[in-house]
């Protein structure tokens, strides 16, 4: 099979907390049990609590095989995607299966909304990393910047943190995006701080807004306002580095063609940096790559602090709802 055929597995992606990351999509844009006003991929189209396969397993490991076959070789296959991973109902079997084919490690970046629930928390056993977030320290905070389904409490949701992280025999390294002029002041941080001591993570990792956010009110904070928040936390806390080291370049850049790219572009938007660490190219390369994308209109860029972004453009009802 090749890489143009691939509609669930894109990348390897350049991620800032797992190296080169494979990833998997486990539900269609944009299926998502939160909205976050800081979200890359836009507003959610479908907030849903609803347990589903919404993207066949069976699918996701055909295409895994092949491109692992084909001798890929990431540091992590993330399961993440278009929205929330594990709203899909077969997200136990696909960690089981992937378990049998490859000894890859595999991570799960979630939202963390569904940890209550006993079979999410079965099902997540078998994965070697769970990245779950906690983006506020109160309800009235979670409300404003995770736009959370109705039926999700936040109480509800610190405990499925709580209860599963003390469950899971792998790490857990929690993910806390904070926000300028939101939840990136020091009384808030404490807050949050004082969550994590409850919930007892391996790692702490803080973020901010690093890439086009769904609301234009969704603020990054500096390197510098970070720095300064991170006292704020008695945990270890790191930041997450925004320039990793760039990754030696392997891959077979004939198998980089329009439909890989544009694949891994519909779902996180780069800079020509990022494309090329993800792809195993040089950054030239990428931006010839990207050149007659641009042309055709196929992809647009868009200048967030001063870094030009590319993003495949939406079919018309998805791209009027987001902001440029
Ligand atoms: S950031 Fe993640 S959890 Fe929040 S809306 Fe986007 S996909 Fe959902």
């Amino acid at each position: 099979m090749r890489a143009a055929t691939m509609k669930h597995v894109y990348g390897p992606v350049p991620s800032r907390r797992l190296g080169r990351s494979l990833g998997v999509d486990l539900v269609p844009f944009k299926v998502c049990s939160y909205d976050c006003i800081y979200c890359q991929l836009g507003r959610t189209t479908e907030k849903t609590l609803e347990r589903r396969e919404y993207v066949p397993i069976a699918e996701i490991l055909t295409e895994l095989k092949s491109l692992l076959a084909q001798g890929a070789a990431p540091d992590y296959i993330s399961l993440a995607g278009s929205g929330e991973p594990t709203l899909n109902s077969g997200i136990g079997e696909l960690i089981r299966n992937i378990k049998e084919i490859t000894s890859i490690p595999v991570a799960v970046l979630t939202n963390g909304s569904l940890l209550w629930r006993d079979d999410v928390q079965e099902e997540l056993l078998a994965a070697d990393l769970v990245l779950p977030s906690l983006d506020a320290g109160d309800a009235a905070l979670f409300e404003l910047v995770n736009r959370p389904h109705g039926g999700i409490s936040f109480e509800r949701m610190v405990e499925g943190l709580v209860t599963f992280t003390r469950r899971f025999p792998g790490e857990v390294w929690l993910e806390v995006l904070l926000l300028g002029g939101v939840t990136g002041i020091p009384r808030e941080a404490e807050k949050i701080n004082d969550l994590i001591e409850r919930i007892q993570p391996q790692r702490v990792q803080l973020n901010t807004v690093a890439r086009p956010p769904a609301e234009d009110f969704a603020f990054a904070l500096s390197t510098k306002q970070m720095r300064a928040l991170q006292k704020s936390f008695t945990v270890p806390a790191e930041l997450i580095n925004e320039n990793p080291e760039a990754s030696p370049e392997y891959s077979d850049t004939s198998a980089v063609d329009e439909e890989r790219i544009l694949a891994l572009l519909e779902r996180r938007p780069c800079t020509c940096g990022d494309l090329a660490k993800g792809l195993g190219l040089h950054v030239m390369a990428a931006m010839k790559a990207l050149d007659p994308l641009l042309a055709a209109g196929k992809i647009n860029a868009v200048v967030i602090g001063g870094k030009p972004f590319y993003r495949a453009r939406q079919a018309p009802e998805k791209e009027a709802l987001r902001p440029v």
